[in-house]
């Protein structure tokens, strides 16, 4: 028998496409939980369909690159760069994700952003469009249709519009704010019931998912129910399914001859701290990295025998970099970062490393590996995986875990780690106090909770069980009529 297909429709394909010449392309992979994660789902025969990140106008270009990402499984969404900064730009970086993540705007930006919204809203719906053509151009009888993420939630309409039999599931990567900050969204309504036509909703939290229900009722006065939202007697299933990582990648990186002498350089830069705690973010308002940094000089301050033996390293990767209110976060970190070293700094140290770029993926584990305490300060955070890594990569150090409770991260690794309010920069003080003299016994303990955690609940199972769960409900909706 032949394997079912799960086409898997997100924003973006896993893939960078560089042109070479007229028909010729170089694709890099990025290799991200996901991927990895939907690629481990050996039941199904797995295709991506997304855009591919790059403007290809000629017909030239759009066939040979369909083709050359075809042998990837990968189905190219080709969108115009006036809809990619309509849609993507604008409706989905510009309102959607702001508003999933309690960013209020100021006033005055929120106005101007008001006149555009019809047309980015327009935009948003046009570029769904395309991605429903290009799914159904693909779909055959039997097949799972997985979409992701904000940027597509007209995709579930538009498709079971063209075919009410398709076994459709929608997850957010994001957290679903509260009714009361969903409910200002101009078009809340049409959002809302365009993705309820989906079989299966997940969030990576029960508290996203009880949102999306309790918008639900009371936007739509529908019912809201155990088991997700009814509409006249039609179920949609609401459930939480929290995304893992590839626990496997990492630990079996650490044992990689690349990373091993990156660990002794990085060792060797790093003699004479006494410890050394690790922040790993994109440079996002989400990230509340100011408020890191105000905990830590506030931390620095109350504690002068720490001033020279600590040593945080922030990674920065850039992000959006554009966008004016990026420009201005930048500069505020920039700003932090150089009063805390003059202050505290001496003519031989210095309190912070703030590395504005990313990194490959060894000196990444490297740093994990080797580094006491993680943190991670939120805002909002519809998971973060950044945790979850460095839990994977702390089996031999077994270092602490500081971690905002605004992170969906905090529901599961909990126990093990030790829970701030970001915007309390006292507390965050005391736990960084509290994690540099933490004793073994029970950092070990702390450990053992995250680490179980992060290796049985991983990207692939969250995938088996989204997609088992979806074939599922709809077993489940045919016995009932
Ligand atoms: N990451 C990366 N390069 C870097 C630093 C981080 O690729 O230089 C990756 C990291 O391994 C993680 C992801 O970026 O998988 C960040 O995911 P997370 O859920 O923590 O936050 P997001 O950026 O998605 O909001």
């Amino acid at each position: 028998r032949e394997k079912q297909r799960l086409l898997v429709v997100a924003n973006r394909l896993p893939v960078s496409a560089t042109r070479k010449g007229e028909s010729s392309w170089a694709l890099e992979l990025s290799a991200g939980g996901l991927v990895s994660a939907l690629l481990g789902v050996r039941q199904f025969e797995t295709r991506w369909i997304g855009w591919p990140g790059v403007n290809v106008q000629d017909d030239k270009g759009q066939k040979s690159l369909s083709s050359a990402l075809e042998e990837k499984g990968f189905i190219p969404v080709f969108l115009d760069e006036e809809t990619v900064d309509q849609y993507y730009n604008g409706y989905c970086n510009n309102v959607l994700w702001p508003l999933f993540h309690y960013i209020g705007l100021q006033q005055e930006d929120r106005l101007a952003a008001t006149r555009s919204l019809q047309s980015q809203f327009s935009a948003y719906k046009r570029a769904n469009r395309l991605f429903a053509e290009v799914v159904l151009s693909q779909y055959q009888d039997g097949d799972v249709v997985w979409c992701h993420d904000y940027h597509l939630m007209f995709l579930p309409k538009f498709l079971k519009e063209a075919n009410s039999r398709m076994k459709l599931g929608w997850f957010l990567h994001t957290p679903f704010p509260s009714s009361e900050i969903y409910r200002t969204l101009p078009l809340r309504s049409e959002l809302l019931k365009a993705v309820l036509t989906a079989d299966l909703i997940g969030f990576h939290t029960y508290d996203y998912a009880r949102h999306f229900v309790s918008a639900c009722t009371r936007i739509l006065g529908l019912e809201g129910t155990p088991e997700g939202v009814e509409d006249q007697g039609k179920l949609t299933r609401v459930a939480a399914f929290p995304i893992g990582i590839d626990s496997e990648r990492f630990i079996k990186a650490l044992e990689t001859d690349m990373v091993r002498s990156h660990i002794q350089k990085l060792r060797g830069r790093f003699a004479g701290r006494k410890q050394v705690m690790l922040g790993v973010d994109r440079l996002d308002m989400i990230k509340g990295i100011p408020q890191k940094l105000l905990a830590f000089e506030k931390f620095l301050e109350e504690s002068p025998e720490w001033q020279d033996k600590v040593l945080l390293v922030q990674i920065a990767v850039p992000t959006r970099t554009d966008v004016h209110e990026y420009q201005r976060l930048t500069s505020q970190v920039h700003e932090i970062v150089g009063r805390i070293n003059g202050r505290f700094g001496t003519l031989g140290t210095v309190p912070i490393h703030h590395l504005d770029r990313s990194l490959e993926f060894h000196e990444l584990c490297a740093l994990y590996a080797i580094t006491d305490v993680l943190l991670v300060t939120s805002l909002r955070d519809g998971m973060n995986l950044v945790s979850y890594e460095y839990v994977a990569c702390q089996n031999t150090k077994k270092g602490v875990l500081i971690l905002s409770e605004f992170a969906g991260a905090a529901q599961s690794l909990g126990a093990g780690a030790i829970l701030i309010n970001p915007w309390n920069i006292s507390e965050v003080a005391a736990s960084i106090e509290d994690a540099l003299t933490m004793k073994e016994v029970e950092r070990k303990e702390r450990h053992r909770h995250n680490f179980m955690h992060v290796t049985t609940h991983t990207a692939q199972v969250w995938a088996d069980t989204f997609v088992s769960e979806l074939n599922d409900t709809i077993v489940e909706a045919e016995l009932r009529t």
